[in-house]
């Protein structure tokens, strides 16, 4: 399949709310975000309408993020590679999802996604997974990492629609996240809509919601609250 086709779109069902990816910031990322982030032109919550899918042409988290440090690019989240520590447990948390990451070139758009606009980057997230593209396949881990993650996004975002590759956004530029990136097979993790593993404190919710709706008018008076 051609990277340039990588694209789908996800159906508006119903997704839980209570879900959560292993995710942590890199560290010393917090220092970065004043000169690689940008304040987003829509609104945070409403006005995402796109996941976009890269992967950074290097060897280690380390490398893409010294791309950040000095300011030239960013993105959301970083999925680490089959050598690093961090694989299989967790995916590196880099710009926060309310400000602009500059992962997609501003002036480009698509026909097919949101109507065409550009300044994607203000309508979008970025997901960059670290891969040489070279002859280097993607882990399993790293395929079902970028699937959880889109399907937070999915459970985040009410307007939240399309997924596709940074080439199909760029083709005369780029061609991430490149051939060997199993799309067809990260589509259907993405749309088996099973959230299962994703699920936080799924019973600690259930309990509390329980003891809540348990409790009399008089429990719920909070008079004493401040003695
Ligand atoms: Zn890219």
């Amino acid at each position: 399949m051609n990277p340039k086709e990588y694209h789908f779109k996800l159906p508006r069902t119903k997704t839980p709310k209570n879900i959560t990816i292993p995710e942590v910031w890199y560290p010393g990322v917090q220092q970065m975000w004043e000169k690689s982030t940008s304040k987003r032109i829509y609104n945070p919550i409403f006005g995402i309408k796109a996941v976009v899918i890269h992967a950074t042409a290097g060897h280690s988290s380390d490398g893409a993020m010294s791309v950040m440090r000095n300011g030239r690019a960013s993105w959301h989240w970083l999925v680490p590679d089959e050598n690093e520590e961090a694989h299989e447990n967790l995916v590196w948390a880099c710009a926060p999802e309310t400000l602009t990451a500059w992962h997609v070139r501003n002036s480009i758009s698509h026909p097919d996604v949101n109507q065409g606009k550009n300044k994607t980057n203000h309508w979008s997230l970025g997901i960059e997974i670290v891969n040489s593209q070279v002859q280097d396949p993607f882990s399993d881990w790293q395929v079902k990492i970028t699937a959880d993650i889109v399907k937070y996004c999915w459970a985040k975002y009410p307007n939240l629609e399309h997924v596709l590759s940074h080439a199909m956004l760029d083709p005369s530029r780029r061609t991430d996240p490149g051939i060997l990136f199993p799309w067809e097979e990260f589509k259907a993790q993405v749309l088996d809509s099973n959230f299962e593993d994703m699920l936080v404190f799924q019973d600690d919710v259930e309990a509390k919601s329980k003891e809540i709706s348990e409790l009399t008018f008089e429990d719920l008076h909070f008079t004493d609250l401040c003695s």
